[in-house]
């Protein structure tokens, strides 16, 4: 772990922390979303702090553990107010072909009533239920210790901000409009930088990430970008060849069948599946035809289909061949 750790950040277990600290500053400055459009910019960029925070967690003493890496740009000196994460579900048209998104959640600050502690204002007696009040409770033995829930007073003082009503923080709904950038898949992130939990003097604002989820398709199914479906189609038209109709999610795709048999064949058309996006390529539409035979013939496409086989029987020796050869082993033509 610390060895893949210093891999990532290209430094030596060794150079203890003063180096790694530059090794990743001078990475992450690279690789920072925010300055790189490479596509894998972002995930690099969380390789990188992953692998830092790794560092310097183990090299930490105990009690400084829970200080992990500033997942902040290393460029901002300044400390910064939470990131929030969501998911951001859209359907497999809109994430295709790109969308505007009103998107609703809650962010919040310190209360500023009681600076974020819950408590003010005037104090409020609660007489602890677990003793009664009284502040001693029996044991398992029957014993009288210190009711270890209001440790041993028999009652809570509260100061409960009303404000706030105690959570310390003042929230509100905000809804913001996004612009999702055509070809995202399902675990792709996009970043609002600012949007996060708001600032204040000391901290500037976090960023607001939002995930991307796909919902299901009801028709499409996705490999990597790839689009399978599979699809019925009257087994004339897979014999005799001609143009069917494939939907995708950019529209509809009239595609020109070669003549063939009926058997159930995949078709696969390059570029034509799923958008491409920064130096990933558009996937492929991959469609499963399956042959339908006519389920009820009106009088004319019988005719039609009777004229037809005539026709076959009139050019027995091309048309079909295993008859032609029956009648000949067994001297009937
Ligand atoms: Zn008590
Ligand atoms: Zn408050």
């Amino acid at each position: 772990m610390i060895l893949k750790a210093c891999t990532v950040l290209g430094v030596s277990p060794e150079a203890g922390p003063v180096e790694w600290k530059r090794a990743y500053r001078r990475l992450a400055m690279r690789w920072h979303p925010d300055r790189n459009d490479h596509p894998e910019a972002t995930e690099r960029f969380k390789e990188i702090s992953a692998a830092y925070e790794c560092l310097i967690a183990v090299d930490a003493p105990e009690d400084e553990k829970t200080e992990a890496a500033p997942d902040a740009a290393p460029e901002e000196a300044q400390a910064r107010a939470a990131d929030i994460r969501l998911n951001l579900a859209i359907s497999l048209e809109e994430a295709a072909a790109g969308c505007r998104q009103t998107i609703t959640y809650t962010r919040g600050k310190a209360c500023p009533t009681c600076a974020g502690s819950g408590e003010a204002g005037m104090s409020r007696t609660r007489f602890c239920e677990a003793c009664h009040g009284s502040g001693r409770t029996h044991d398992a033995q029957r014993k009288l210790v210190s009711c270890t829930a209001c440790g041993g007073r028999g009652f809570f003082t509260e100061r409960i901000c009303p404000d706030c009503h105690g959570s310390g923080r003042e929230t509100a709904d905000v809804n913001i409009e996004i612009v999702v950038p055509p070809g995202m898949l399902s675990g792709d992130e996009l970043r609002l930088a600012g949007q996060g939990e708001p600032g204040d003097e000391q901290l500037a604002a976090g960023d607001l990430y939002l995930t991307v989820v796909l919902t299901s398709h009801r028709l499409y199914r996705l490999d990597g970008r790839d689009i399978h479906y599979r699809m019925p189609v009257g087994a004339l038209v897979l014999l005799a060849g001609g143009d069917i109709e494939l939907p995708t999610p950019a529209g509809t795709l009239v595609h020109t069948l070669d003549a063939g048999s009926t058997d159930a064949r995949e078709i696969r058309i390059p570029g034509k599946g799923y958008p491409g996006r920064g130096n990933k390529q558009a996937g492929d539409l991959v469609v499963t035809l399956d042959a339908i035979f006519p389920a009820k013939l009106s009088p004319r496409q019988r005719k039609l289909l009777i004229q037809a086989h005539q026709d076959m029987l009139d050019s027995i020796d091309d048309s079909l061949p295993p008859v032609a050869d029956w009648q000949d082993s067994h001297g009937l033509r």
